[in-house]
């Protein structure tokens, strides 16, 4: 049974009609980078819950969730008119596995993203653990227009500090911009016909990658299809060491 704690939010950023951000104040127990947990609201009379990432680093007490607001969702809409000291429920305890103390040490690691998929990478990037586990990390980020990139500052401030250890990488689905460092189309498809790899100058290879995979389930199920198949990649479980680790968020 899920124990839960009353949150109140502190901040609200709406990023764009569809995206926007809630840091909520809590006593929650600690959780790992990349964990999620359990935000719920009273909706006639209803408690809907739904699963939400952690963003914020571990140590960083003011919790925050990036979050897509559904059309005729059953929660987010809700989500979307919090006001600043509104109540909300938060699960006490954090879960998943989608985090790098599951991971084998190595050379890449690869965390690929789509929308607000890129939510456990931000927590993890926070976290510094990565840095000193990985040699090289790859984030690559997949969202329709670079107005959805909404976290790059954080990003870039983390790169200020890592540099040649952290390599950002935007997808756009749309093509609008001219950008020689953007790149256009679908993640399974720029891995497929080698245009990801070849643009960021290196292989995803079992000898030395770790693949994490967040948000889309189509984006997962193909990118891992192909890394099964093609690459000898196999899914990282508790008892079996793998070198795939994903999260689908439907
Ligand atoms: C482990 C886990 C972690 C998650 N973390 C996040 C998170 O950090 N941020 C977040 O926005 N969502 C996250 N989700 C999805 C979240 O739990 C809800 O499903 C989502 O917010 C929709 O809730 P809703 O009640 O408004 O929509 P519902 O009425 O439940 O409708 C669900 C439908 O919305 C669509 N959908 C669900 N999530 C998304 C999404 N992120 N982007 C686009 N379409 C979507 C799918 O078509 C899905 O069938 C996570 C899910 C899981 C399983």
């Amino acid at each position: 049974m899920t124990k839960w704690s009353i949150g109140k939010i502190k901040e609200i950023k709406y990023w764009t009609n569809n995206l926007f951000s809630i840091i909520l104040k809590a006593k929650v127990n600690n959780f790992f980078a990349g964990q999620f947990t359990k935000l719920a609201l009273k909706i006639n009379n209803k408690k809907i819950q739904r699963a939400y990432s952690y963003i914020n680093s571990p140590e960083n007490k003011n919790y925050e969730f990036y979050i897509s607001n559904i059309n005729k969702g059953n929660l987010t809409p809700y989500l979307y008119k919090l006001k600043i000291n509104d109540k909300i429920m938060i699960a006490k305890n954090a879960l998943g596995n989608f985090t790098i103390n599951n991971v084998k040490s190595c050379k890449n690691l690869w965390m690929l993203s789509t929308g607000t998929g890129i939510g456990p990478y931000l927590s993890i990037l926070q976290d510094n653990i990565c840095f000193r586990k990985f040699k090289q990390i790859i984030l690559v980020h997949s969202i329709r227009y670079i107005e959805d990139f909404n976290y790059l500052n954080l990003v870039k401030k983390i790169k200020q500090k890592y540099y040649n250890q952290l390599i950002i990488k935007i997808i756009l689905t749309k093509k609008i911009n001219i950008n020689n460092s953007i790149l256009y189309g679908y993640i399974p498809n720029l891995i497929k016909n080698g245009t990801l790899e070849k643009d960021i100058g290196i292989k995803i290879h079992t000898n030395n990658s770790h693949v994490m995979l967040c948000g889309n389930p189509n984006m997962i199920k193909q990118t891992q299809k192909f890394l099964e198949q093609y690459r000898n990649f196999s899914k990282n479980l508790i008892n079996k060491k793998g070198n795939i680790t994903y999260e689908q968020y439907w």
